[in-house]
This record gives structure tokens, C-alpha cells and sequence, in this order.
């Protein structure tokens, strides 16, 4: 349920409705907008049985939020949120680009990314030092050695980094040498390491599951958030559908519905929701038009030998010449790139 106070409500009002609830044993997360303050409360509602609180002072209505996720409800936060990585915001205004290869596959490779992306226009350089592959025999990540060229590669280049945690043991390695955590589709319901990673301190990004709905994938995200973590960026990346000819359907209209629902940012993975390079291109000023705040694109300096994902990959001038090209589909819709 959310508390909404009037407009000119003081802060004498807001104290004393939040130390009301409190006192029910309920908990209270406060959201001050420029014009309201909401008070959101989570907990067993009942609690509050008996208690008018429509007739505290400062307090315009109270009303019942209906979905099971609550923190990350655009009701309890009507104001979209700007994420911070490292020396960047994901968020409204901006337009961030996170690319890099799919795996990590040795020093050379990642640090050359790095700066290719970063002189492109990237902001956050992605690459894969856990991954999880369909088959036991292939190619598994370099792990800690992979954090180790991630650490360095933003080091030199000031961009931030993301690797994806598979497992509590490489969350507690991810962490020492990350600025951002992601969680892969796979692992969307994994709610002993969302939990974990709610606890890490780091923002995460969070991958919407190979077959999940909007609203399940939103309840993994209050997962994280419940633990203290606010700072979730979601990420859609495809879901299986009966369509062969791409390797999952991009579902665009999570992006709006994601900005209705919830105050988190969306970003988009056209990369593993098409499987097929060429359409990179298409899906990515897709994305831009219909608001999302920002791409994940894989790129490799030779697809044809990568270890991961080659046919999807981006060559450095094709992820040049896809940044070129997007940056007025950003700013038409108000976003710097
Ligand atoms: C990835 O980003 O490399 C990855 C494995 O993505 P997903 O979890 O979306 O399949
Ligand atoms: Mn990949």
C-alpha cells in the first residue's frame, strides 16, 4: 500500500505517518518527488487493521498496490531512477552502451576491446568471465584470470565493467574486481544469489528469464531489491517463442510496459535476442525509438574465431558504424550517446 501525501504536506506530517506505520511494525520507504511525497509500505497490511490513516494530517489518500513486487513498483516511486556505475548514470537523459565480447578469452583481446569500444562512444565494457554454455564441453570462461584483464581494461580506459555471476563463488571473486554485476537470463530465478546480490553493495543488471513474464521477471528484480539493493538496471535480451529464424524474439514492448510498471531502467540486448549480426543494426534503433535507456551489444575483434556468440558479434567497424548511426535515434527521443 502507498501513502500519499498532499502536496504542501510538512515534514512534521511525513514523520509522523512514517513513525505510525513503523510503530505496526511495518517498513517504510519514503519517495519525495519535486510535487508528492509517497510513503510506501511494505509488510502484512493487516497490521494497520483499525488505523484511519486517510485522517493523519498531510495525508491526501492511501492506496492498495495490488502487484506482489512493491519496491520496484512505479507506485512506490513514480519517479524514473538513474542508476550510478562507476562514473556514469543509467538512466532518464542519458542513452548507455554497454558492449564487448561475449567471453573473455585471454589479456590482448579484452584490453583491445576496451579501447575500441570506448572510442566508439561505449560507456561500460562487458565481457563474460563465468559463462554459462548450453553444452558441458564448451567454453566455460577464464574466470578470476578474466576479472583480473576486466579490472585492468577499465583501469586504463576509464570505462566501468560488468561481468556476469553464475554462482555465489563467482559473486564473492565478481566483487573485487567489477563495478557492475549481471544477472544472465538463466539465472533470473535463481533467488539465493539475487538475494546475494542484493547484499553485494554493486549495481546489477538484470537479464529477463528465457521464458518469463514481465511481471516474474519483476519479482526477481524486488528480490534484489529487498535486500537493499535499489540500483537494478533490467535488460531484455529475447524469449523463446516458435520463431526459428532468429535465436529468440525480441520483445520490444517490454520496454514500455517496464516504463509503466516500474521506475527501474530498461535496457536491451539485441545481440542474443537476434543471434544473427545483421540484425543488430535494426533491433538496436528499435530500441532507441521506443525508449529504452541504452543497449548491450557484443563485439569481437575477429567473430569468425570467437570463442562464444561469433555469429552475433559486431567487427569494431560494424559497432562503430552502429554508433554513428544511432546517435540521432537517441536524441530524438531526448538522450545523449
Ligand atoms: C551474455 O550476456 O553473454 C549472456 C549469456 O546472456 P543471456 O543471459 O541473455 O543469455
Ligand atoms: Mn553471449
Amino acid at each position: 500500500m502507498i501513502i500519499i501525501m498532499k502536496p504542501n504536506a510538512s515534514a512534521k506530517a511525513i514523520e509522523q505517518v512514517s513513525c505510525l506505520v513503523k510503530s505496526k511494525g511495518l517498513q517504510v520507504h519514503l519517495s519525495a518527488g519535486d510535487e508528492v511525497t509517497i510513503v510506501g509500505v511494505v509488510g502484512d497490511k493487516s497490521k494497520l487493521r483499525g488505523i484511519n490513516i486517510e485522517m493523519s494530517e498531510g495525508v491526501d489518500k492511501v492506496v492498495q498496490v495490488t502487484e506482489s513486487y512493491k519496491l520496484v513498483n512505479k507506485k512506490f516511486h513514480p519517479e524514473d531512477s538513474r542508476i550510478p556505475v562507476k562514473n556514469i548514470f543509467i538512466g532518464p537523459d542519458t542513452f548507455t552502451v554497454m558492449a564487448g565480447p561475449c567471453a573473455i578469452e585471454n589479456r590482448d583481446q579484452l584490453l583491445l576491446c576496451a579501447e575500441e569500444v570506448k572510442k566508439a562512444g561505449a560507456s561500460i565494457l562487458r565481457g563474460g568471465a563465468f559463462k554459462p554454455r548450453t553444452s558441458p564441453y564448451s567454453f566455460q570462461g577464464l574466470e578470476e584470470e578474466g576479472l583480473q584483464y576486466m579490472e585492468e581494461a577499465g583501469r586504463t580506459t576509464g570505462l566501468a565493467t560488468i561481468c556476469e555471476v553464475t554462482s555465489l563463488k563467482a559473486l564473492s571473486t565478481a566483487v573485487k574486481y567489477v563495478d557492475m554485476l549481471q544477472i544472465g537470463a538463466r539465472n533470473m530465478q535463481n533467488f539465493e544469489l539475487l538475494k546475494e546480490v542484493g547484499r553485494s553493495g554493486l549495481p546489477v543488471m538484470l537479464k529477463r528469464g528465457l521464458a518469463a513474464t514481465v511481471d516474474e521477471w519483476l519479482n526477481a528484480a524486488e528480490y534484489i531489491i529487498s535486500e537493499g539493493n535499489p540500483n537494478i538496471v533490467l535488460c531484455e535480451r529475447g524469449i523463446r517463442t516458435y520463431e526459428t529464424s532468429t535465436r529468440n524474439t525480441l520483445d520490444l514492448s517490454a520496454v514500455p510496459v517496464i516504463r509503466q510498471k516500474s521506475h527501474l531502467p530498461i535496457i536491451v540486448d539485441p545481440s542474443h535476442a537476434a543471434g544473427v549480426r545483421a540484425y543488430v543494426e535494426p533491433l538496436s534503433k528499435a530500441a532507441a525509438a521506443a525508449g529504452a535507456d541504452g543497449l548491450m551489444i557484443e563485439v569481437h575483434p575477429c567473430p569468425s574465431c570467437a570463442l562464444s556468440d561469433g555469429p552475433q558479434s559486431l567487427t569494431f567497424e560494424q559497432f562503430r558504424q552502429l554508433m554513428a548511426v544511432l546517435r540521432p535515434y537517441a536524441q530524438l527521443e531526448g538522450r545523449q550517446l
